[in-house]
């Protein structure tokens, strides 16, 4: 979506949805979307200066770090980005001695472009360590079974088996 400042007096509400085959790269990282990524943003102009700011959801599907069960994820993030006309972005030098962390973006003439900061926001809401459940019981490291499904007979763990033969071959 693309918003042309002109059009807007003090506030807009940008109000929509992107697809999902727009988020494909994120199969890389073991999520889809299952659903489009919706999204209801406050524009606000204050002199040349532009806040966008607002929730943006969809649902995810992730797969659990521990027993590799997908899952759907409810994301729910929220965007606040501060952006000035690209002719006050300050130069390298500048930019050095500032040294703050400031969230501004840049936008040139116009318009500005939604869906790029859209995009960024469900990037940074990709969870990095899903859990399909708190207490996910995870595969079993011996014979590789869903402990969440099925209990295995592989309760002593490796590293004891390992150690017992270490230990009788060390007191040959
Ligand atoms: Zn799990
Ligand atoms: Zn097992």
């Amino acid at each position: 979506m693309i918003i042309r400042l002109a059009d807007i007096d003090d506030e807009f509400v940008a109000r929509g949805e992107m697809d999902t085959s727009v988020f494909s790269d994120l199969e890389e990282n073991h999520v889809s979307l299952a659903s489009p990524v919706g999204f209801e943003l406050k524009v606000r102009k204050a002199g040349d200066r532009v806040r966008i700011e607002g929730p943006i959801r969809c649902v995810m599907t992730v797969t659990c770090a521990r027993c590799l069960d997908e899952f759907s994820y409810p994301m729910d993030g929220y965007l606040d980005v501060e952006l000035a006309p690209s002719t006050s972005a300050p130069q390298a030098t500048e930019f050095e001695l500032r040294g703050d962390d400031l969230d501004i973006y840049y936008y040139e003439g116009d318009e500005i472009e939604i869906d790029p900061f859209v995009y960024d926001e469900v990037l940074l809401n990709v969870p990095t360590r899903p859990l399909c459940r708190e207490d996910c019981a995870g595969l079993c490291q011996t014979c590789g079974k869903n402990r969440n499904y099925e209990a295995c007979s592989c309760d002593r763990p490796v590293n004891t088996v390992l150690g017992e033969k270490l230990k009788s071959f060390l007191t040959k």
